[in-house]
């Protein structure tokens, strides 16, 4: 069998962990193969992701900014990608480039491990955060049946104009100011923001009154432990790393590429601290 090549196309991509999670998989596993990072300039974007049939290339991740213009290049994109309007994920399916989004399963995967389907079908949510992160937490939320979605953001417009876009008496826009008032009534507090990540001011929340039944997930992976996760473990609330997510959403490209499926107990955290530790990032 030859080897199978795939990889992840961004502008700029250095920083990306994808590689190091991939190649950790690939090594695991005994696949030959190898995942390596290209550089794609958004004006060369469509051009470069109509070229994949041409190759022989598997499939590709896609990071920021491009992440539409592959939903817009693909042939077909799957029910995910049409979700939320943009694809992470391109591959190859009889002739036909694929796009798909795996960051509602990269989402939700850890977070069952929390909290079951049925409590969560019961449960309360305070999202922060009206970036593309939050629209797939929505995405994810919503698939989940969650009953009660409050969106908060720094800028409210954003917020305002994210749930407006929604129309679902499910998801409600909170003003910003008005948001401390829904932390502790809320089941799960969701950080889908930047505040927090290294280099960054902390989110600007208190989660005084939470407590073991919480919990807390932080999307944010740099650092390890955020400000606010280590408030959330001061307060004895369960809590959730970035770091999490974003092992569960390379799970399926790697599937899909390698065409098997890396080991549960296969974990590359520890990798991945080292690599960013090291400069990767
Ligand atoms: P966007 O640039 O689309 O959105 C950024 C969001 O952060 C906006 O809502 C912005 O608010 C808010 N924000 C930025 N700085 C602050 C601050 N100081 N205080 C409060 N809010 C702030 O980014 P994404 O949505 O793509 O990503 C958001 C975060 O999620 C990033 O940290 C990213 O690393 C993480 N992420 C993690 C993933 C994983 O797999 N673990 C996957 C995807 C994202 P405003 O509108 O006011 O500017």
């Amino acid at each position: 069998l030859l080897p199978k090549l795939a990889g992840v196309c961004g502008w700029p991509i250095h920083h990306s962990l994808s590689p190091v999670i991939h190649n950790y998989w690939l090594k695991e596993s005994g696949l030959s193969g190898a995942y390596i990072p290209f550089v794609v300039r958004p004006d060369e974007a469509k051009r470069a992701f109509q070229s994949l049939k041409q190759t022989s290339i598997s499939g590709v991740n896609v990071t920021l900014p491009l992440k539409r213009e592959a939903f817009l290049a693909a042939d077909e994109c799957t029910p995910e990608a049409k979700k939320l309007g943009v694809a992470n994920c391109l591959y190859k399916r009889d002739g036909k480039l694929i796009g798909h989004n795996t960051d509602l399963e990269g989402f939700t995967r850890p977070l069952l491990k929390h909290f079951d389907a049925k409590r969560l079908a019961h449960s309360s949510v305070l999202l922060v955060g009206a970036g593309g992160a939050a629209k797939a937490v929505i995405g994810a939320l919503l698939s989940l049946n969650v009953p009660e979605i409050r969106v908060v953001n720094r800028t409210d417009e954003k917020a305002e104009k994210l749930v407006e876009s929604l129309n679902l008496p499910s998801v409600v826009f909170t003003p910003w100011s008005d948001k401390q008032n829904y932390v502790v009534p809320s089941d799960i507090l969701v950080n889908a923001t930047s505040a927090g990540m290294a280099g960054y001011p902390a989110l600007d929340i208190s989660l005084t009154g939470m407590n073991k039944d919480s919990l807390v997930y932080d999307l944010i992976y740099t650092p390890r432990v955020t400000p606010l996760l280590k408030d959330a473990q001061k307060q004895g609330c369960k809590t959730l790393g970035g770091l999490e997510m974003l092992i569960a959403q390379a799970r399926p490209s790697f599937r899909l590429f390698f065409g098997e499926t890396a080991s549960p107990d296969s974990d590359p955290s520890e990798v991945l601290y080292s690599a960013l530790k090291s400069g990767i990032r």
